[in-house]
């Protein structure tokens, strides 16, 4: 067993960089679990979705933008500049019943600690078909992340397909322009929940065409896509579409699995419950920061933000526990 951790940090995205940085300058010495990488069924990696990302176009003080990857290596950068640790590891499962808290690594290790701040975020979901995850597994051309596979030599100058009607959607379909000779965007109302700005963006591509009233209801082909069967939300009609990639952005789900049993609070789907104006869970010395607490705003400044304020609250309760 470790000796006890001032305030461990698990996450590596903007929120918990940023309450890393906050809590080193502070000298809390705060060690952040930054997480294993994973390719299925979801992409999962230490620095979060900011790693799946080109272009941040709207994080402020980067007037030209910056790459997703390029941010949160600065991020990391930052805060191990101040002195904060860090571990390639995940966080399986965590004892808040007692303190000093008991947190168990996927290496099963225990570590104790004074103050936690859950920063996990979030991740991509998936439409939930067979064929899907098949062919998303084998590499057949089905994918949650635009960014990280739309330039494969297999999608370029092929139609390819987008599901989803969210800002995700959107953006992933505006990147796959570049590339694809066609994008449908595949949507099961008649109207975009995605921003103006990226609506607009979409409407103004040449090669972008929405395909309204549709769910996917079964992807099609052995090794490699070869299409999609639709059905249409309305008339119940069912079409085939053929596509050589399709791109699931269908909203996300935070990750906070590895805290059933603690009695931290979640809402409806799952996301962490704070007080308002705070960072603090239920729990006392338990705080929460980013898209794992957030299923509103979910940016990186608002994630980075809300580590801002789960550091602040985690300083002010570690020197109380000194008091
Ligand atoms: P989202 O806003 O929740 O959108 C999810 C989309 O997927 C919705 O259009 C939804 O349809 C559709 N959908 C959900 N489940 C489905 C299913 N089973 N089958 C078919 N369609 C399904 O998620 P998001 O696009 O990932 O965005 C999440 C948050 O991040 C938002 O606040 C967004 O603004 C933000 N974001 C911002 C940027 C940016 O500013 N650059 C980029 C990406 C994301 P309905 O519309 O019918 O519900």
């Amino acid at each position: 067993m470790s000796e006890v951790e001032n305030l461990i940090i698990i996450g590596s995205g903007p929120a918990g960089w940023t309450a890393a940085i906050y809590a080193a300058r502070a000298e809390l010495n705060p060690l952040v679990f930054i997480g294993v990488p994973k390719t299925s069924p979801a992409i999962v990696l230490p620095g979060g979705q900011l790693m799946l990302t080109t272009e941040v176009e709207n994080y402020p003080g980067f007037p030209e933008g910056i790459t997703g990857p390029d941010m949160m290596a600065n991020f990391q950068k930052q805060a191990e500049r101040f002195g904060a640790r860090k571990r390639g590891e995940d966080i399986v499962s965590c004892d808040f019943s007692e303190k000093p808290f008991k947190l168990v690594t996927n290496k099963g290790e225990t570590i104790l600690a004074k103050a936690v701040i859950i920063a996990t975020g979030a991740t991509a979901n998936w439409l939930g078909l067979e064929n899907e995850m098949r062919l998303a597994r084998s590499g057949g051309g089905v994918s949650a992340c635009a960014v990280c596979d739309g330039a494969l030599p297999a999608f370029r100058d092929q139609p390819l397909a987008v599901v989803g009607g969210g800002d995700s959607a959107l953006e992933e379909a505006s990147y796959l322009t570049k590339f694809a000779s066609k994008v449908y965007i595949i949507h099961r109302r008649d109207e975009f929940r995605a921003s103006k700005a990226m609506q607009q963006r979409i409407f103004n591509a040449s090669n972008a065409e929405p395909v309204w009233n549709k769910t996917v209801v079964d992807v099609l082909g052995d090794e490699v896509i070869t299409g999609v069967l639709l059905k249409d939300t309305v008339t119940g009609e069912e079409s085939t579409l053929e596509v050589k990639g399709l791109f699931v952005a269908i909203g996300h789900t935070p990750t906070t699995e590895f805290l059933d049993g603690t009695g931290v609070e979640f809402d409806d789907a799952k996301y962490i419950e704070l007080n308002t104006r705070s960072s603090k869970t239920n729990i006392e010395g338990v705080f929460a920061a980013g898209d794992v607490a957030d299923s509103i705003y979910r940016q990186a400044i608002s994630a980075a933000g809300m580590g801002c304020i789960a550091a602040l609250d985690a300083e002010h309760y570690l020197s109380s526990l000194s008091k």
